[in-house]
């Protein structure tokens, strides 16, 4: 069967008109389409697979919270999966962040942190707290709360009218900047910005930052020198402000530690939103974890004013319980450690064969490069050559899957994400790489780029 056959579109609403192949089945760090071609995930879907696909564990989790029930309604039933589930995620989280929450993905995640913060602001007698300062470039969902603290101009200025755009500070792109700084300095320099923008809002309207504390798809990885979150935990203290972390990209295991947090422990956030690699893919779940003393306060202020239907569904809870324990079982965030430098070293590697790679970077295996037309000046590729859905495309003929996007805080580049399930081997990398040069040559002769030795 022709997997792109024509299929009737009207009971689909495509993003664009492009249409996918059928989607036959998926195992491990691979997925089958109908016609039996197969595909490298090196993505992990949206970065979301991290324990990879087909987990047996998982699914057997799965049917046995099915034989049981498959929906209590949160304010009628309390559930085992979900307080299980709940119990063993405050295990993992920063401390003092105790009080989990459930939705059923990473906007709804990163909803529930802003009106916890809002509410705790009510709750304390500071009305006039409102403002979430975000970053640009960032993703944090596209619900339009989440929506309002996405720094990515072309997602949001079609819905400027319709919602309250929150000020925004640049993300600390140091791989730009040309200047006699250390990168540690810079890390501090990019912190400040922070408290230049808290300042120039008047610091008692503002409500809490919001950050990826590794930048997800929409900065392509950016890792933030080790003196950024630090110094952005002490303004944010400073002024009584609410920190909190958009860890959906970062969360379970991605960049070689349970948490992004966990590489700068310091720098603990008071809300924290999960989801991704939380469920993996298994069942659409999402959680807030967030500061018992926030909590408290909201509940004794009468109770926080937010939730889904779907909220602590007993078979995503099911799914979550058991992602967590084969991430622990196997223990996935040091492969990812693991596998991730052997990613780096071999991302890096190409730069010698393909001048137009302008930079790799990431941690763990959250790893991205970025195509340019000149690596001194970071000059992005001419847009003409559209890079970053044509290298995607050829890949995808060629069975691998990466993922990328097209932004850089005032530049446009093209960056893409090289992210596969936190189980891959590493022949499995050594394939990846092998299936990517070739799609990295055939791009270049496709646009005329210079390849080197
Ligand atoms: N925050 C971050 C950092 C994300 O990467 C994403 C998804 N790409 C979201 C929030 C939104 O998650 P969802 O698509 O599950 O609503």
């Amino acid at each position: 069967m022709d997997s792109t056959a024509d299929r009737a579109p009207s009971h689909l609403f495509y993003q664009t008109r492009q249409r996918r192949p059928l989607l036959e089945r998926a195992e491990g760090v691979y997925m089958w389409d109908a016609s039996g071609k197969r595909y490298l995930d090196g993505s992990s879907g949206a970065m979301v697979v991290n324990i990879g696909h087909g987990n047996p564990n998982v699914l057997a989790a799965m049917r046995a919270q099915m034989d049981k029930a498959t929906f209590g309604y949160r304010l009628h039933f309390e559930t085992e999966a979900a307080e299980e589930l709940a119990r063993r995620t405050a295990l993992r989280m920063p401390e003092g962040l105790d009080r989990i929450f459930f939705v059923s993905g990473g906007s709804e995640a990163v909803e529930s942190c802003i009106k916890l913060a809002r509410q705790y602001a009510l709750a304390t007698g500071q009305e006039q707290r409102w403002k979430v300062i975000s970053r640009f470039p960032s993703y944090h969902g596209s619900t339009l709360g989440a929506l309002a603290l996405t720094g990515t101009a072309t997602m949001t200025q079609p819905f400027a009218p319709m919602m309250q755009e929150m000020p925004k500070i640049p993300a600390p792109t140091c791989y730009l900047d040309r200047d006699n700084f250390s990168d540690e300095e810079r890390g501090r320099r990019y912190a400040e910005l922070l408290r230049e923008e808290i300042l120039r809002q008047g610091p008692e309207s503002v409500l809490a930052f919001i950050v990826e504390p590794v930048g997800g798809a929409s900065t392509g990885a950016l890792v933030p020198p080790d003196s950024y979150l630090p110094r952005i935990r002490e303004i944010c203290d400073e002024f009584g402000i609410l920190l909190i972390y958009d860890e959906v990209m970062t969360g379970a295991g991605r960049t070689g530690r349970f948490l992004g947090v966990d590489h700068w422990p310091a720098a603990r956030p008071d809300i924290m939103a999960l989801s991704k690699g939380f469920a993996a893919g298994y069942a659409p779940l999402g959680a807030m974890a967030a500061d018992g003393r926030i909590v408290e306060a909201v509940l004794d202020a009468g109770g926080f004013v937010h939730g889904y239907t779907y909220a602590g569904n007993p078979l995503a809870c099911a799914a979550g319980l058991a992602v967590l324990d084969e991430l622990e079982r196997l223990d996935l965030p040091a492969n990812a450690a693991r596998r991730g430098e052997s990613l780096r070293t071999a991302l890096e590697g190409l730069m010698d064969r393909f001048p137009f790679i302008g930079d790799v970077r990431g941690l763990g295996l959250l790893q991205a490069f970025e195509l340019v037309s000149d690596r001194d000046t970071m000059e992005p590729l001419p847009k003409e050559l559209n890079a970053h859905a044509r290298l995607v495309d050829i890949a995808f003929d060629k069975g691998l899957i990466i993922y990328s996007r097209r932004t850089r805080g005032g530049h446009k580049g093209d960056h893409f994400m090289v992210c596969p399930p936190l189980i891959v081997e590493e022949a499995q990398i050594d394939e990846l790489i092998g299936l990517l040069g070739d799609s990295l040559e055939a791009f270049a002769r496709e646009a005329g780029l210079p390849l080197g030795t």
